[in-house]
Formats: C-alpha cells, structure tokens, sequence
C-alpha cells in the first residue's frame, strides 16, 4: 500500500477512535481523500480515451484486474448508496443529478455483479468526463456528510428498514456476486462505513488504477524510440513508471499535462517541422520554445540533444547507461550541470 496513504489512514482511524482525536481525525480522512482524489484528476487530465476501457491485468487476482473507468464508478456508486440510502436516508446524488443520463450508463448499480469482459463492454459505454463529474459531486456530498458526524454516531447501527432501503433502491444487483454488500454495509456501524467505503475502499481501489495506468504506459512504449523529441532517454527517465513517453498517446509526462492540449509542445514543434526530434533541427543552441524555456534547469537536455546530432542515439543510450551504472541520479542535471557545453563535454568523455 502507498506508504503516504497507509500512514494517514491509520493516522485517521486512530485519532477517531478516540473522542479527543475525532474532529482532527475527520481532517486527516478529509486531506487523505483530497489526496487520493487528485490521482483520479490526474488520470483523467491525462490519459486518453482507450484507456479506460482497457484490462492490462484482465483475468488477475484482485482490484486491477478491471477497468480505471469501471474502478471510478465502482468506487462512488458505492459511496453514494451508503452516504445516501443507507445513512442519510435521503436520495443518492446519481438520481437527484441524473448522472445516468449524464453518463450513458446501461446499469445503476455497483457493478459488483459484472464479470471479464462484461466490464471492458460497461466500460465502453461510459462517458468518462461526466463520470468524472459525478465522482467530484459524490465526493464533495460525502464530505459533507463526514464533516457533520459526531463521535457518538459512530456506533450508530443499522435496522432492517435501513437494509429494505437498500434493496428497494435497486442500487444493488441482485446476483450474489453482488447481494452480499447489502448485509456488509448493514453489520457494520458508521465507523466500520468509514474505512469501506469512506477510506481504505479508495486507497484499494486508486491504487489499482494505478497499477493499470502504469501498465498501460509500459504497454505502449514497448517497442518505441526511447529518445523522446526533447532528447531525453526515457528508457533512462524517472518517470517512466507512469509515462508513456511523448511518442505515444499515453504522453502523461508532468510537461505534456500541463499544456491544454496535453501534448509537449517541443513534441508539436517537432512534428509540424516533420522532424524526428529537437536534435534534427538548427535551431536547437538558441531555442526557447516550450520545455526549453525552462533555460538553465534544461540546458542538460539540451547537451543531450546535441549529443544525438553528432553521435547518434545508440551512443547515447550506451552513454547514459555507463552515467546510471556509475552514478546515482534522477535527474540529467545533476550529474550534466546546468551550461549545455559543458553538459556535452561531460557526455562525451564519458562516451570515449
Ligand atoms: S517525461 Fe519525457 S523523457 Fe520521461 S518518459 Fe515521459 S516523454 Fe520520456
Ligand atoms: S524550434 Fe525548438 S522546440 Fe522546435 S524543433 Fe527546433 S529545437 Fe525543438
């Protein structure tokens, strides 16, 4: 389990447990679902369309064996039945928003009972901003309605017109694959909800699309130039685990993301000049166009370009593996410096 993510739950479920600790605990839940909130943003700011209906894991043992679409409406399907219908009392947040139209889904139950490619076809037929959308409106009820408990609600059980509730939602499939979450939420008391759905069902359940994120940006550089256009390696790059690189649609690099159009623009730079990479072209000493405006922070990658223009891309990639084999680094700056000449010569020594 993500080590942050662990740390602040159990943090949380301490601190509640205890009526002194109860209003900061509830903070600590707060900030660990803003936390793990923002890795759905990301995925959704930065992954395009086919991955969501995609299964790198299909088959598998456990939560990444679905969907990151899937996961996503899994996750606050459940949330809104039991925040709404189990707890509150009151109409879930899908039917009082029409998230079904909203979100072209065939089905409004959990998707407990969908089973192999059953989720890949569910996942299809999703529209993944608005489900997005509803995710945000379920969060921000359920905020809500963690802000407003008190330490004596957390013992509060529930009765049979609780679990008749439930199930005459129709939130909850009837298949048995499925049933068996009507009885789990209905022993538990307001505390156990908290950690499922509230908490630990997230960090469960982030975390597998993060393996599937992962995994598919490992599928798609398979194969590909390594050199991304900028020069760098990203057979060499720190964030490779969960880049694509910028040959591919899964270009998820920080730089790429933060542009509207979620593509580097050196990378669009290059493919307007009909060019392979920044290496290819005339401009590169004086450039300040995208990445490069970056000036001193990238000059590294720049001596990484000229390196390629003059030796080629095999001697780079031999070069930075003896740099890797010798050196512990991140980044190329901190073993290249920050002058392009001189981050040149520093490659090329090392090459001869
Ligand atoms: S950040 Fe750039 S160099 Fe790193 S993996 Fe992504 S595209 Fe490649
Ligand atoms: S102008 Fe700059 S960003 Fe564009 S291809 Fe040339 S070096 Fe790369």
């Amino acid at each position: 389990m993500n080590k942050e993510w662990s740390e602040k739950n159990k943090k949380m479920q301490t601190l509640i447990g205890k009526e002194a600790g109860f209003s900061e605990g509830i903070d600590v839940l707060l900030e660990l679902r803003d936390d793990l909130f923002k890795q759905i943003t990301y995925i959704v700011d930065s992954y395009p369309a086919d991955a969501y209906y995609q299964m790198p894991f299909a088959g598998a043992d456990g939560y990444h064996s679905k969907t990151l679409i899937y996961s996503m409406w899994h996750i606050f399907r459940i949330e809104d039945i039991v925040a709404h219908t189990l707890i509150r009392g009151d109409e879930q947040v899908f039917f009082s928003g029409k998230w079904q139209k909203k979100t072209k889904s065939p089905i409004i139950t959990t998707g407990n009972e969908l089973q192999g490619t059953e989720i890949a076809e569910f996942s299809k037929k999703l529209d993944v901003k608005a489900v997005y959308e509803y995710c945000k409106a379920v969060t921000e009820s359920s905020n809500e309605l963690l802000r407003s408990l008190s330490y004596k609600d957390l013992k509060r059980k529930f009765n049979e017109d609780d679990r008749k509730r439930v199930i005459e939602s129709k939130s909850v499939s009837e298949d048995e694959s499925a049933f068996w979450l009507v009885d789990y939420w209905c022993g538990k008391d307001i505390r156990g909800l908290i950690k499922m759905p509230f908490s630990r069902h997230w960090i469960m359940h982030i975390e597998a699309m993060c393996r599937i994120k992962d995994k598919l940006c490992a599928q798609a550089r398979k194969g590909v130039d390594p050199i991304a256009r900028c020069g760098l390696s990203c057979d060499h790059c720190f964030s490779k685990d969960w880049c694509g690189g910028c040959r591919t649609a899964y270009n998820t690099c920080s730089y790429a993301i933060c542009h509207p159009d979620k593509v580097c623009p050196n990378a669009s730079c290059c493919i307007e000049k009909g060019i392979d990479g920044c290496y290819e072209c005339d401009e590169l000493e004086k450039c300040d166009h995208g990445f490069y405006a970056l000036g001193k922070e990238v000059a590294a990658i720049k001596a990484l370009a000229l390196f390629i223009r003059k030796y080629g891309k095999t001697e780079l990639m031999k070069t930075l593996d003896k740099l890797h084999r010798e050196y512990e680094f991140e980044k190329v700056q901190e073993i290249l410096g920050y002058d392009m000449k001189k981050g040149l010569k520093i490659l090329e020594d090392k090459r001869s």
